[in-house]
C-alpha cells in the first residue's frame, strides 16, 4: 500500500514538474530545466546598457560563470563594443527583439522583423546567431509562436523572476533567490541594474555552496551538464 502511494506521488510529481514541461519544451522552448539536476541559468535582459556592464562582467568572470544575455538589438548596435566584449567573454547572447516592443500586440510579419533585426545586428558583429528569443515581458501568443517557428527560434522564458527592475535592494534580490531557487530554475535579472551587480557575489556564492552548477540556457536545453 505504502509503495503504491509512493509510486502515485512520484507519478504526480513527475507530471506536474516535468511532464508538461517536456511537451512545452519540445514544441516551443524552455521555461525551466530538469528538476532532478542541480543546475540553474542566470539570464540578464534588456542589455547591453551604456553603464554597469563591465561591473557585471567583472563579477561573473571572477566566479567563472557563463550567463545568458537577452539583448535588445538596437542597444547591441549602439553599444557594439560592449556586445563584442560580452561575446568575447563567452556569454550566451540571445534575442530580445530589436526595439523591445509589446510583441503580442504585433502581427506576425512585424514579429518576424523584430527578431530578424536583432539577429542581423549580431550577425554583422560576427556573433553566432542564437536560437532563443525572449519576448519582452515574457508575453506570448500564437502569432509569436508562428513567427518563431518560421525563424527556427525557441522561446527562452524563465521560472524565477527577481523583479530587479523595480529597484529593489540587493538584500531582497539575494533573499528571493536564496529563498526560492530550485533545480532547473532559469533566473530572470536585468542588465544595467546596480543592485543586481551588488547582490550577485552573494547569490553566486550561495548557489555554489548549495551545489548548483550555473550553466547557459543552450546547455540546459541540450540536456544540462556536458
Ligand atoms: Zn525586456
Amino acid at each position: 500500500m505504502l509503495r503504491r502511494i509512493m509510486l502515485i506521488s512520484l507519478a504526480v510529481f513527475i507530471f506536474i514538474e516535468w511532464g508538461p514541461l517536456t511537451n512545452e519544451r519540445s514544441k516551443y522552448g524552455i521555461a525551466k530545466g530538469n528538476p532532478f539536476i542541480k543546475e540553474v541559468v542566470l539570464t540578464f535582459d534588456d542589455g547591453p546598457r551604456e553603464t554597469g556592464m563591465q561591473e557585471l562582467d567583472a563579477v561573473l568572470s571572477s566566479f567563472d560563470v557563463k550567463a545568458t544575455f537577452f539583448l535588445v538589438g538596437k542597444f547591441a548596435e549602439r553599444y557594439s563594443n560592449i556586445t563584442l566584449m560580452l561575446h568575447r567573454q563567452g556569454y550566451e547572447l540571445a534575442n530580445h527583439t530589436y526595439t523591445h516592443p509589446r510583441l503580442y500586440q504585433d502581427n506576425t510579419p512585424h514579429i518576424v522583423r523584430q527578431a530578424e533585426r536583432c539577429d542581423e545586428v549580431l550577425e554583422r558583429l560576427g556573433i553566432r546567431k542564437t536560437r532563443f528569443l525572449r519576448p519582452p515581458g515574457g508575453h506570448f501568443n500564437m502569432k509569436i509562436f508562428n513567427a518563431m517557428r518560421r525563424m527556427n527560434l525557441r522561446l527562452g522564458l524563465w521560472s524565477l523572476n527577481t523583479a530587479d527592475y523595480t529597484g529593489r535592494p540587493p538584500e531582497e534580490i539575494y533573499n528571493l533567490i536564496a529563498g526560492s531557487v530550485r533545480n532547473g530554475d532559469i533566473i530572470l535579472m536585468h542588465s544595467g541594474t546596480p543592485n543586481t551587480v551588488e547582490a550577485l557575489p552573494r547569490v553566486i556564492r550561495e548557489l555554489k555552496r548549495r551545489g548548483f552548477t550555473i550553466i547557459r540556457l543552450e546547455d540546459m536545453w541540450n540536456g544540462g551538464r556536458t
